[in-house]
């Protein structure tokens, strides 16, 4: 087995901080950088088998949700920051006296990326793209579940042959977060490292930049995201949504809406209908089409989120449905929904990164903005209801960093993404995560003669 450490992170970086300092890629026109970038996103959709196979088997995901949505997603990232490459410029200034200033937008230089294992194509790209659009040149750390298709995507990259980038620009490590993670975070030669992962390991990142080089920080982090549906809901859409927001590729995504709130009117209703749809879900082999849900990515996910259950149930939730493992062989578990939540039990607290709803009920607009904000985290919310006046009030008062209203996952490259609160900062997608990966230079002269 081959596993990158310390000293592949300096190798990697070295090459990293020479294609910046002495390369063609920080140097060429935006124009020419987009170019290369919409031929990386070709490549990406020629090889959409392989790239798809590689990403569930690493990660037990749905074959046809990582082939229609996931890598898709990667070469639309690509393509967006493409077109962004040659609108990068700053801005003139008026200064008092005889002087004339303008701002230049420069790459930050070598960054550093970090990433988890669960969505291993979007996440790598949510990085990538901007960075590369930016001119500036990268060492990615893949998750150590998921390392396969960061390395296919290293390799489409490469020039001659594949996309043209240049040597050096795109390096990817494999290792363990304790080791490659560690030594890239500290390291002296790298000027940011844009990290996603737990809130926990997020704080080491920090850490490790503060005690080096001060390098810049950017964190997208964990999440428990309240969806709150009110009682003028279509409760069938209501249901879907909710399902979606909890079981999608296997609850293990960071905008889970794993804290659902129900108005008490629909309530029973609603939750007849949700015990059903979790019921029926169709568990299996992520290669097979007719499958709904995989198994947990790891063995240590997979006891993580059954130690999950078993503490809900002794905190006092009702288990409605799920709880259990399914079937005999695999990390496979059942969707699981509990009732009679409290805000302060730890299933209503805590990530759990699993397929567990937790269902709570509330009767007015403020008590459920209340109780939406009652968490740590600040990634995401969901708005059920067809009263616009509720979901603007509401989507104006709960902190997080992104709402859905009437809908849930939708993602766009240019929706900026990240979090609130101990879900993190810095924006990934939009104009935003550009903004990340350049810095301002302001540059002033006189306009005349010089008074010196
Ligand atoms: P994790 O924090 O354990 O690991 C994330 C990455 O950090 C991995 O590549 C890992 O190897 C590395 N790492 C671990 N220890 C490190 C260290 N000491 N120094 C540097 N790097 C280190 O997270 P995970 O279990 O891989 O992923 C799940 C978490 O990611 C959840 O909390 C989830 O909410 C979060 N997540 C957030 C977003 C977002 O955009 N906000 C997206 C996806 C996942």
């Amino acid at each position: 087995m081959t596993e990158g450490d310390k000293d592949d992170i300096d190798l990697a970086v070295k090459a990293a901080r020479k294609a910046f300092d002495h390369g063609a890629w920080p140097r060429m026109t935006g124009n020419e950088r987009g170019k290369l970038m919409i031929k990386y996103a070709e490549l990406i959709e020629e090889h959409i088998n392989e790239l798809a196979a590689l990403d569930s088997l690493n990660g037990g995901k749905l074959l046809s949700s990582v082939k229609a949505r996931e890598i898709p997603a990667g070469a639309n990232l690509l393509r967006y920051y493409a077109g962004a490459a040659d609108k990068i410029h700053g801005d003139t200034l008026k200064l008092a006296g005889e002087f004339h200033g303008y701002t230049l937008k420069e790459p930050i230089g070598v960054v550093g990326h970090i990433v988890p294992w669960n969505f291993p194509t979007p996440l790598f790209f949510f990085k990538v793209s901007p960075a590369l659009a930016a001119g500036c040149t990268m060492v990615v750390k893949p998750a150590e579940l998921t390392p396969l298709s960061a390395l296919y995507y290293a390799h489409l990259a490469k020039q001659p042959n594949q996309a043209g980038i240049p040597d050096g620009v795109i390096n990817v490590v494999n290792g363990f977060g304790a080791t490659a993670g560690a030594a890239l975070s500290s390291h002296m030669d790298v000027d940011k490292i844009s990290f996603t992962g737990s809130t926990e390991v997020g704080r080491l990142v920090m850490e490790a930049a503060a005690k080096s080089n001060l390098k810049q920080v950017s964190l997208e982090l964990g999440g428990k995201s309240p969806v709150i549906i009110f009682d003028d809901a279509d409760v069938d859409m209501a249901v879907s949504i909710a399902h979606m927001a909890n079981f999608f590729n296997k609850g293990e995504f960071c905008v889970a809406g794993s804290r659902i709130y129900v108005h008490e009117n629909i309530y029973d209703e609603f939750l007849k209908k949700s015990v059903e749809m979790a019921k029926n879900t169709v568990i299996g082999d992520p290669f097979d089409p007719r499958v709904q849900q995989g198994p947990q990515t790891d063995k240590k996910q997979f006891e993580k989120i059954l130690r999950y259950i078993e503490c809900g149930k002794n905190e006092g939730a009702t288990l409605v449905t799920g709880g259990k493992t399914y079937g005999s062989k695999g990390y496979y578990i059942e969707p699981t929904i509990f009732t009679d939540v409290q805000e302060n039990m730890k299933i209503a607290q805590d990530e759990i990164f699993g397929p567990v709803m937790a269902l709570m009920k509330f009767k007015t607009i403020e008590e459920a903005i209340e109780k939406a904000n009652a968490t740590r985290y600040g990634l995401a919310a969901g708005i059920i209801t067809k009263d616009l006046n509720i979901a603007n009030r509401v989507s104006r008062s709960v902190r997080a960093g992104t709402i859905w209203i009437n809908c849930y996952f939708v993602f766009d490259p240019s929706c900026p993404f990240g979090g609130f609160k101990m879900s993190g900062f810095g924006k990934d997608q939009g104009m935003e995560a550009l903004d990340k990966y350049l810095q301002v230079k302001s540059v002033i002269t006189p306009i005349f003669s010089s008074p010196w």
